[in-house]
């Protein structure tokens, strides 16, 4: 959940716009309200920048929404500043000094000269510089000869950030002095205005429903380079994107963005967490769409074996989905986009595998021991703060950071414990019941590869080494329809020689199954014209469209004869039982698996190639399902030229199979647990011979 519901970031111009036409570098303000993107708003000057803060400030306070507000100058000046110049070290001062100071109005501003006359009032020469008028100010010089002021030249926060400008500097390309003094002025206006309703970031606690943080444009430039290739205003892209940032951020990444402690100087939201904002922002990279002819099938082949036309899928088929970034709670099943390096080592330090006494086995004789304790204990989170003599030992509990001076730790089960001393057997090797840091993961070691499709462990590991959010892939989108004249929904009225439509909840509930998001198009009947529509309608919509009916090369088999007409289709005669042609095709982009209509054949052409076709798609990669060679509880003769696959399940040890192949027997489907695999060559199977069982578990899981 977002503490915020509203985001809103304000690029600041120390100009002005008097001009006929719009200036590149006025003030632009960036707005995501209740999850809705805007357009960003250009202002002229700061007189109709504090006009727009105030109406969204009040329209946000009147929707009963959360601000999250971002000006992208400092809020405060290098330590020392404030007090100097106000006598207290508030930055809240400098904010009431600088209103009371500034006199701002669209046609002019006198900001160079209270840059001046705050100069007059330290030693020596500056800390501001860089005079911008014709004119000359005392005590404000025109180039860098400042010295003797006796103040730092940057905040903390800027000595950390790569290309920030320090404060002091009030012009020249880039320069921030003349926005400071421009903007704390209006924000300080805000302040008195909406008084406890706002809170300013990281003076104040932020409970208030309006926050006001300080944001630096900087930290998302590679993403504003890339958007500013495709054209528009850099300053635009700028606060759109770092608007769309903040609002996109896991709240945990955000939390923790906010919890900095600068009191007096103030600080950058988001330095540290660059890669995040990117992510978070970055104009969705979609891959480009499938090739019209990656189906198509090299000419006169007759029967394809399985295993040739599952190469063929592999090499034929890529990601079709973008990236987004989830926060760990809601990783599980998704895929990975990015390898991961462990942030910190696994376990971070060495620590104590057990509830025990820890000491330094080089300070120990040979033999059986008499130890005195040191007072005080090391607990898991909580250190033992000294370093512990040797010859001495010290209480330690599981998980505990082995405190200085100890690399052993014996086990309070093996030890008499008197009065200050302990007692124990000789014999123990050194670093016994410890562990070593790292040991698990090293710091910076790769976790997880690209393609993963993330599982429970994988969250505990990704936490455990310091990762609170991962790049995965969009989930992709798969369609399902059902085609044919006879088939009428599930519990409507059904005339003689209709039947149920039994596909559709199976292949919907198969692709969620799968991992990926399910979108039913109904039923369509045997019309060219409502299936091209519906069609169309599953192209708009999904990344891939599964059907099943009509898909041999019969009258009413229109599937087949649509992605024909497409120029985008071929018929993969594939021999494998229980299965019909398989038409494959691309509609308007999107890959259609026309799969057969009878169920049992739709299920079995969809775990073996629907799946893995769907998973490459969703960038998952290619993976093979995970089968077991079980003794036979059936005796089977198999002709050469087909693969086979029946629908099984384990009792006791063995593999028994559906007492009919009848391909119609939908009870079969559900009776099985799997699919026993038989090989493309002639095969005779009795009684306990070996047979490859493939669980369903293993097409849907990995
Ligand atoms: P088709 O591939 O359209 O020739 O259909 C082959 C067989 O599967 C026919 O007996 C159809 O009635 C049956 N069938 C087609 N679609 C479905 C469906 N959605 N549910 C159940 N059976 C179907
Ligand atoms: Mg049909």
């Amino acid at each position: 959940m977002t503490p915020f519901d509203s985001f809103a970031v304000l690029d600041w111009s120390g100009g002005n716009d008097t001009g006929p036409r719009e200036r590149k570098d006025a003030i632009w303000l960036g707005v995501m309200r209740g999850g809705q993107e805007e357009e960003p708003r250009y202002c002229r000057n700061r007189v109709e920048a504090g006009v727009a803060l105030i109406a969204l400030i009040e329209a946000e306070q009147a929707a009963g929404r959360r601000l999250l507000l971002g000006c992208d100058f400092p809020f405060g000046f290098p330590v020392g500043f404030a007090g100097a110049l106000t006598g207290r070290a508030d930055p809240f001062a400098v904010w009431d000094w600088l209103e009371a100071a500034i006199k701002d109005s669209p046609r002019a501003n006198n900001r160079f000269d209270v840059a001046g006359a705050i100069n007059a009032r330290f030693p020596g020469t500056g800390p501001f510089w860089f005079n911008g008028l014709h004119r000359e100010i005392d005590h404000l010089p025109r180039r860098d000869t400042r010295s003797g002021h006796g103040l730092p030249e940057r905040r903390a926060v800027e000595a950390a950030c790569k290309g920030a400008f320090a404060c002091w500097q009030m012009g020249g390309a880039g320069a921030v002095g003349g926005q400071v003094l421009t903007g704390l002025p209006v924000l300080n206006r805000l302040r008195r205005r909406f008084g406890a309703a706002l809170a300013v970031w990281p003076f104040e606690p932020l409970t208030a429903p309006v926050a006001l943080v300080e944001i630096w444009p900087g930290l998302i430039n590679r993403a504003v380079k890339r958007a500013e290739a495709r054209g528009g205003i850099r300053d635009a892209h700028q606060v759109r994107l770092l608007t769309r940032a903040l609002a996109g951020l896991p709240a945990a990444r955000l939390a923790a963005m906010l919890a900095v402690d600068a009191p007096e100087e103030g600080w950058i939201l988001g330095l540290g967490h660059e890669e995040a904002l990117m992510a978070a922002c970055d104009d969705p990279l979609t891959p480009p769409p499938l090739r019209d002819d990656c189906f198509a099938l090299p000419a006169g082949v007759d029967w394809t074996p399985v295993d040739d036309a599952l190469a063929m899928l592999r090499a034929r088929l890529s990601c079709v989905v973008g990236q987004e970034r989830v926060a760990l709670g809601a990783a599980a099943g998704r895929v990975l986009a990015e390898g991961q390096r462990a942030r910190r080592a696994n376990p971070s330090e060495a620590n104590s595998a057990v509830d025990g006494y820890g000491f330094a086995h080089g300070t120990l004789g040979e033999g059986d021991q008499v130890v005195p304790l040191v007072a005080g204990r090391a607990a898991a989170g909580v250190p033992y703060p000294g370093t512990v003599p040797g010859g001495h030992a010290v209480r330690v509990l599981t998980g505990a950071a082995l405190p200085e001076g100890v690399d052993t730790v014996i086990l309070q089960e093996d030890v008499t414990v008197g009065e200050g001393r302990i007692a124990f057997r000789g014999g123990l090797k050194r670093g016994a019941n410890t562990r070593r840091a790292g040991e698990d993961v090293e710091s910076g070691a790769t976790v997880l590869e690209v393609g993963r499709v993330l599982t429970p462990a994988d969250l505990a590991l990704c936490a455990a080494v310091g990762l609170a959010d991962l790049p995965v892939y969009r989930r992709l989108r798969v369609a399902v329809l059902s085609t044919g004249d006879e088939v009428v929904e599930p519990g409507a009225e059904a005339a003689p020689g209709q039947i149920f439509d039994a596909n559709r909840p199976m292949l919907l509930a198969l692709a969620r199954q799968m991992g990926h998001e399910a979108i039913d198009l109904g039923r369509v009947a045997d019309d060219r014209a409502a299936l091209r529509a519906t069609l169309d309608r599953g192209a708009g919509q999904a990344d891939a469209i599964l059907t099943s009916g009509g898909a041999s090369a019969g009258d009413e088999d229109h599937v087949s004869a649509l992605l024909t007409e497409a120029g985008a289709m071929a018929e993969w005669r594939i021999a494998l039982k229980p299965g019909r042609p398989l038409a494959l095709g691309v509609w308007q982009g999107a890959p259609v698996f026309g799969l057969p209509g009878n169920p049992v054949a739709a299920l079995v052409c969809t775990l073996i190639f629907a799946r893995p076709a769907l998973r490459l798609l969703s960038g998952a990669g290619w993976a093979e399902p995970q089968g077991f060679d079980v003794p036979a509880a059936f005796e089977k003769r198999k002709k050469p030229g087909r693969r086979e696959y029946l629908r099984a399940r384990i009792r006791e040890g063995r593999v028994e199979v559906f007492k009919s192949e009848g391909s119609g027997r939908i009870s079969g489907l559900s009776w099985a647990q799997g699919l026993v695999e038989l090989p493309d060559a002639a095969v005779e199977i009795g009684p306990g011979d070996p047979v490859r069982y493939i669980p369903f578990a293993s097409f849907l899981n990995g």
